[in-house]
Formats: C-alpha cells, structure tokens, sequence
C-alpha cells in the first residue's frame, strides 16, 4: 500500500479482510495489522463492516486519550535563566494548567533563543481552537508575569494540533487507575482477521514509544503464530485427502487458483522454514 493513503475502512471476515482506502483503491488481505492510535479507534476515521463487536468497542471507550501540546516560541535574544541545573521554569496560575510548564532548548540546542510550554488536555484543546495569534498573545502575558514588561516578543509560534489531527485525535492512552488488565487485553485482542497493535496495546509501556514499539514486535508474533497454526491445520487436512478420497464420500481438492498474496507469502515462508516445520512451500 502507498505511504500516504488514508485508510477509510476494514471489512472483516473469517476468511480475510478488504482495506479500502480515501482515493478509492481496494486491498485483499489474509489479515490486517492496524496500528492507529486509541484516538483514531475512538474516531469515526475507520468504518468495520460488520462493527467491531461489544468487548472490543468498550476496550476502545474506556480507555482516556491524553492530549500533550509542546508549543514553542522564537525569540530574538534570550531573558531566561540558563546554564547549569536551570532548564524548566514553572509558572502559577489560579487556573490550573495554564502555561505552567516551561523550558528552554539552549542544552539541547544552543543559541536557538528557544522556549516550549507544554499544556495538556482541556487546555491543549482549548488554545488548538484559537488562531495562534491570541495564544501566543496568552503566552507572552504570562512571561511578562514571569520575567517584566521589557522582554521581546516572540517572533515565531508553532501550536501543534493533536487533538484536531485526524490521525492523532489526542497524542497517547492513558488507562484510568480503576480499569484492570482485562481492558488492555481486550484492546490488543484481535477481531477475527484485524490485528490490533500500537503504544496502546502495550501493557507495560502503553503512552510510550517503546511501547509502541514492543506491542508492534508482540503482534507480530502473535499474527505469525495464528499463520502457523492455521497453516498446520491446512497440513493436517492435506494429510488426511488421501484416506477422505478413498471413502469417496467427500473431496477436498483446491478448485481455485492460489492467491498472489500466498504465493509472496515470504514473511510466513521464512517464519515457517526458519522453525523446522517441515511444511513444503507448496501448500504455503
Ligand atoms: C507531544 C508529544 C510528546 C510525547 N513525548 C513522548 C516522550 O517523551 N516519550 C515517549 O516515549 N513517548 C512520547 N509521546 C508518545 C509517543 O509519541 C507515542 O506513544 C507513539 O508515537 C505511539 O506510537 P504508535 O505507533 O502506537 O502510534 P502513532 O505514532 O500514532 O502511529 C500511528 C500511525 O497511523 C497513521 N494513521 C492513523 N490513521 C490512519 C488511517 N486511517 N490510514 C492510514 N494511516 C493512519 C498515523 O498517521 C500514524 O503515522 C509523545 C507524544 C506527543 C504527541
């Protein structure tokens, strides 16, 4: 599939999956990984025909998508505090979480003359709907505050949009205290041929990159090893045409052409070759 193709919706069932997507192409798949964030799962992005059943969706809604907005702002000189054990500065406000966490870039990039605020949920979404212009009016309110009337505006904002990005809706999970592990479990559980993965689906580490990238090993496997098994049972049905045959009573010859797609199976032929299965590529 192209790199940046839209995914529009799954349609599922015990035999595969058809992924179609924004610009109208069609994919046929034995199964799918789906890796989008708990926020797009929680969107309409992807329409499941049929819906994802009842466990699932629950999974889905009850677990919180936190937004995490890192906003920055240029200036022409620097005013803050720097040097040695001085990079965060934090602002109080009657208002919780209004611009109360600051740093500036000088460790990690010099002469930048470069502050990031980092707002989260109800005020990330609050300053995403409002141009840019009024929150960095907001801002220099509260560095005038912090530092007097005579520091330089910024000359340049960035406001990133998680919560408004369609692909993001929100920036990672955040499970409440009170759910217990049969939610996690329930998330990463596959629907039939749909894999589910992503920071999401890891129990340990869900919020996280690692996470993201432990669950993606994890699913991996877990696909594989479905792929095993349901290949072992074609092995097994394969074994027994011989003595079906000779009853005469039944026939389980493969009437129709094999699929591209097991032809370039290679992921499953290198998984199955690799742990001495002895199963032939033939009937792979
Ligand atoms: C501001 C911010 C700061 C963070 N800081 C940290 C940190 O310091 N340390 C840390 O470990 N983690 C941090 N995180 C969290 C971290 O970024 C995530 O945990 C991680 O990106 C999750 O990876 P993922 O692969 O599960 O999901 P994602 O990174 O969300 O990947 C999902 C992909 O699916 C794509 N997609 C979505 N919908 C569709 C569709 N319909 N069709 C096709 N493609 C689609 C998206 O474009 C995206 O590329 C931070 C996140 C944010 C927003």
């Amino acid at each position: 599939m192209g790199s940046a193709q839209v995914v529009r919706e799954l349609q599922h069932s015990r035999n595969g999956v058809t992924v179609k997507t924004e610009d109208g192409c069609v994919y046929e798949a034995n199964y799918v990984i789906l890796s989008v964030s708990i926020g797009v799962l929680q969107s309409d992005l992807i329409a499941f025909k049929p819906p994802l059943p009842r466990w699932k969706k629950e999974a889905i809604e009850k677990c919180d998508v936190m937004v995490y907005t890192k906003i920055f702002l240029k200036f022409p000189y620097k005013f803050w505090p720097y040097g040695p054990e001085k990079e965060f500065f934090i602002y109080a406000h009657e208002r919780r979480g209004y611009f109360t966490f600051w740093q500036h870039m000088e460790n990690a990039y010099p002469g930048s003359n470069i502050l990031v605020v980092t707002l989260t949920n109800e005020e990330s979404k609050r300053v995403e709907a409002q141009p840019d212009a009024e929150t960095l009016k907001e801002a220099m309110g509260v560095l005038r505050d912090m530092f007097g009337p005579d520091i330089p505006d910024a000359i340049d904002i960035i406001v990133p949009r998680w919560w408004n990005n369609r692909f993001q809706r929100g920036s990672y999970s955040n499970y409440p205290i009170i759910s217990n592990d049969q939610v996690v479990q329930d998330m990463k559980a596959p629907v039939g041929c749909i894999f589910f993965t992503g920071e999401h689906t890891s129990e340990r580490f869900n919020g996280y990159v690692h996470g993201g990238y432990l669950a993606g090993i994890e699913t991996s496997k877990a696909l594989l090893e479905e792929i095993k098994k349901e290949r072992k049972n074609e092995n097994q049905t394969f074994l027994l045409e011989p003595l079906l045959a000779f009853t005469g009573s039944l026939t389980l010859k493969q009437t129709e052409p094999v699929s591209s797609l097991q032809k370039c199976d290679i992921p499953t032929q290198l998984y199955l070759s690799k742990g001495n299965f002895g199963i032939s590529e033939a009937i792979l």
